[in-house]
């Protein structure tokens, strides 16, 4: 498989129609099949989370991008500089493409050596990041994101943002994203967000990071 973990952009498709032509974002594919991650994460969970959760951010943008001075703007773009519905729509796009991309059900398990240097420094072990990212997901009050964020020199910190919040706002670049709004896991853990958020370490693709980190 062949996935591309360091390039975020969306595409965009014009759609023409007979009274108007529109740049309009187009929602991904996954990258695997939905039943792929079973049992760490159950395929209804990834039906709901990706054609219904995801799909819906890209639409709901869609519509307010509509008439904006962001109309036909990188997504990156609209992430960096807009407020409100469209930021929160933006950024929630954007982050589900970085979340499912780094799943997969043939993960591989550790970083590159790069990395794996880098987590040894700055979090003391794999085992040690993770327990502070578990942490984070456990503590974060209502939905949110925690991230394992890279600063352009390479230094790894650990990001507990509310609702879409993504590194980008904070100048830092997002490696690596655990999804702990509800929706992500309560098909499959009910109210048990810590093993939901453990399941996930199971499909965490480290190529997939070590590749963001790479190309940081
Ligand atoms: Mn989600």
């Amino acid at each position: 498989m062949t996935v591309s973990c360091f390039l975020y952009t969306l595409f965009l498709m014009m759609t023409p129609t007979e009274s108007d032509s529109a740049t309009r974002f187009m929602a991904r594919e996954l990258p695997y099949a939905y039943g792929a991650l079973a049992p760490h994460v159950s395929e209804e969970t990834m039906r709901y989370h990706h054609d219904k959760h995801y799909v819906g951010y890209v639409n709901k943008l869609n519509e307010l991008l509509l008439d904006t001075p962001f109309e036909g703007q990188p997504l990156e773009d609209i992430l960096l500089s807009a407020d409100g519905a469209l930021y929160n729509n933006a950024a929630q796009v954007w982050n589900h493409e970085l979340f499912f991309e780094q799943l997969s059900p043939q993960p591989v398990r550790t970083p590159s050596p790069e990395l794996q240097a880098a987590i040894d420094r700055d979090f003391g072990s794999l085992d040690n990041l993770k327990a502070q990212m578990n942490r984070a997901a456990a503590g974060l009050f209502g939905s949110g994101w925690v991230w394992l964020a890279s600063d352009k020199e390479g230094r790894l910190s650990i990001l507990s943002e509310p609702n879409a919040g993504n590194p980008l706002r904070k100048g830092l670049i997002p490696l690596l994203g655990l999804d702990v709004w509800e929706h992500a896991y309560y098909i499959d853990y009910r109210n048990r967000r810590a093993d939901g958020v453990a399941a996930l370490w199971n499909v965490i693709d480290w190529q997939c990071v070590s590749d963001r980190y790479a190309h940081r």
